[in-house]
C-alpha cells in the first residue's frame, strides 16, 4: 500500500485509476475461491460499494484526470458495467485489461484489482504501479 505522504503527481501529470471489472468493482455471489470472468453478465452478483465510492471521490478530487475502468472481457463489457454502476454518460474510459493497455500504467498510477498474486500467465499483471486488492484499507477507508 502507498504512504499518505507519496506524490499523487508528478509534474503535471496526474495521477491516473486504473480499476478492474470482475471480483473488484462487482463480486460474483459465489464463494468458491474461483475467479469469475464475465460475472456482471453470467451470474448473480453485488456491488463492491465501498470501490465504487472510491472510484467517485477519486473523480471529485481529481476532476481532469484519466479513470480507465477494465476489464479482461473487453471494452463493451468493462463499458456496460461502468453503465450499470455509475451511469451511461459517466466520465472515466472503458477498456480492455491486457498487454494492449498495461502500458497506460505509471509507477505512481493507482491500480485496483483481485489478482494482487498470480501464477497462471494469462492473469498475470504486468504493471508499474502496485496493485491495490478491493479490500485494501485505502480503498475501503478503515485507515482513516
Ligand atoms: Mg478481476
Amino acid at each position: 500500500m502507498r504512504s499518505n505522504d507519496e506524490p499523487r503527481v508528478r509534474g503535471d501529470m496526474e495521477q491516473r485509476l486504473f480499476v478492474d471489472v470482475d471480483d473488484t468493482l462487482i463480486r460474483a455471489v459465489v464463494d468458491d475461491g474461483q475467479i469469475h470472468p464475465y460475472a456482471f453478465w453470467r451470474c448473480p452478483y453485488r456491488v463492491n460499494e465501498p470501490l465504487v465510492e472510491y472510484v467517485k471521490q477519486f473523480r471529485r478530487d481529481h476532476p481532469e484526470a484519466l479513470i480507465v475502468i477494465w476489464s479482461g472481457g473487453g471494452a463493451d463489457y468493462a463499458r456496460a458495467a461502468v453503465a450499470a454502476l455509475f451511469g451511461f454518460d459517466y466520465d472515466c474510459a472503458p477498456m480492455v485489461k491486457d498487454r494492449t493497455t498495461f502500458g497506460l500504467v505509471r509507477e505512481w498510477d493507482i491500480v485496483v484489482d483481485d489478482q494482487r498474486i498470480c501464477t497462471a500467465e494469462r492473469y498475470e499483471l504486468r504493471v508499474r504501479a502496485p496493485v491495490l486488492h478491493p479490500d485494501d484499507p485505502e480503498i475501503t477507508g478503515e485507515c482513516i
